[in-house]
């Protein structure tokens, strides 16, 4: 099966150019103009925009949580990514305490396999630091492709690691070619701000907000990077919010460090002030929360500055129904909201359309850098000759309205009612398939691959 998109224009993080694109079975093979091959199918992209598939580098799909799952599954999830132009995600395994990270790995799998629709990969978060845990930390590197470990720095005795097993896994990693990322923010400070909160009876949602100030994500993230630098062990942020946050990281390059940092697309263009209307607040309660107009500033000049590297969505939705978990108590609602079907159209209109930044580094943070950082590069993450043909086709133009009336993620609800967007993805292919087209879904649940990672450094 061979396709040809002819009359393009060709946007990666480093260029911007008119040729045509040839793709033999699962792969580029030819880019240029007037190309001689003959091709099954051709598509005519006059007037749109290519772009490399989207990368998401932070997703929750079917993740248990209090009895339940997040809503979307690794079918309905990686479909909306589609969608949404995004083509690969990368998933978070969640090692239970007590137990190994193998056994995680192959609750996860069992999920993942056969559903997925788009590509797919892992990180293993390890919640539990030990010897036998130490000893596994290969055997992912090497044998199963999975070369970054999550580490939470907050939720103490379901997923948290103190300082101690922090240093010991970096030490580890380090060795193996790996890299540990982490959730940013003081457990401690953060369990007594709740407690706090609900003794005085203060239980509605933008107690979920108060909770979690700012101060309690700067103090972890200096401390993450203190401990990256003492070790050597390359570091990852995820989704950075906040000002003293990305603070941390700045005064890190003084001493010639490098930390990857990640923001979502929310933390970019909402603002805590949803949470100021009652319980619907609870559509925005995720960890950390949304913050001020000054971190947004904060962030988009971080992705400017090249300091914010890449912009994902943490997307874990959770149906209306499931956020009422919480209607009585803050600390019950179900922390996440959708999002992996929005992020490029939004970053595109909110970013590149308001002058915000431009096309390559659009690119870049969206599908280049994911690639880069995550061990997925030379294969994901730009349009060149041998690359996979994960390719979008976007019309820079067309406005549109976001709506739960017409997403395709499975939640009753929008993060971004009524928002109109100028910009809209048209095509996609993945792997040389053409798998979203005319508003439609052409591949079947299945179709989606396990991506292998290689391993990774401090150095893109
Ligand atoms: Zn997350």
């Amino acid at each position: 099966m061979s396709v040809l998109i002819k009359n393009g224009r060709i946007i990666t993080a480093d260029a911007d150019y008119s040729a045509d694109i040839f793709i033999d079975g699962e792969t580029i093979h030819t880019i240029g103009k007037n190309i001689p091959h003959k091709a099954d199918t051709v598509i005519d992209a006059t007037d749109k925009l290519i772009f490399p598939g989207g990368i998401d580098p932070h997703v929750h799909l079917d993740m248990p949580f209090m009895g339940t799952f997040s809503s979307d599954n690794y079918e309905t999830g990686t479909r909306a990514a589609l969608f949404g132009g995004t083509t690969t995600v990368i998933d978070f395994i969640l090692q239970k305490q007590g137990h190994s990270l193998q056994d995680a790995l192959t609750e996860w799998s069992g999920r993942a396999s056969g559903n997925a629709i788009g590509d797919y990969s892992f990180h293993m978060a390890v919640t539990d630091f030990n010897e036998s845990t130490k000893k596994e930390i290969i055997n992912m590197v090497e044998k199963e492709g999975i070369t970054s470990f999550k580490t939470f720095m907050a939720y103490k005795g379901a997923l948290m690691i103190d300082d101690r097993q922090m240093i010991g896994l970096m030490e580890e990693v380090k060795q193996r070619g790996g890299m540990v990322t982490v959730h940013a923010t003081n457990g401690d400070m953060i369990d007594y701000l709740i407690a706090k909160h609900r003794g005085e009876g203060k239980l509605s949602p933008v107690y979920h907000y108060l909770s979690q100030p700012e101060v309690t994500e700067a103090e972890a993230s200096e401390r993450f990077v203190d401990m990256a630098n003492f070790t050597g062990c390359p570091a990852y942020i995820v989704h950075l919010t906040c000002e003293g946050a990305l603070n941390a990281v700045r005064s890190a390059t003084k001493r010639n460090q490098n930390v990857f940092v990640e923001t979502c697309i929310q933390y970019l263009l909402l603002d805590a002030s949803l949470y100021e209307q009652n319980f619907d607040g609870a559509k925005w309660v995720m960890s950390p929360p949304l913050r001020e107009k000054k971190d947004q500033e904060t962030l988009w000049a971080g992705i400017n500055q090249g300091i914010v590297n890449i912009v994902a969505t943490d997307h874990c939705p959770f149906k209306w129904e499931q956020k009422q978990m919480g209607k009585d108590d803050f600390s019950k609602i179900p922390n996440g909201h959708p999002a992996i079907e929005n992020r490029m159209e939004l970053l595109y209109s909110e970013g590149v359309n308001k002058g915000r930044i431009s096309l390559n580094k659009y690119v870049e943070v969206a599908c280049t850098n994911p690639a880069k950082i995550f061990g997925m590069f030379p294969r994901k993450g730009t349009i060149a000759v041998g690359y996979d043909a994960d390719i979008v086709l976007f019309d820079p133009k067309e406005k549109h309205k976001l709506s739960a009336t017409t997403h395709h993620m499975n939640v009753d609800y929008s993060g971004y009612e009524g928002w109109e967007l100028t910009g809209k993805v048209k095509t996609v292919l993945l792997r040389g398939r053409i798998a979203i087209d005319k508003n439609e879904c052409l591949i079947d649940r299945g179709f989606g691959q396990f991506i292998k990672r290689k391993k990774v450094s401090s150095k893109i």
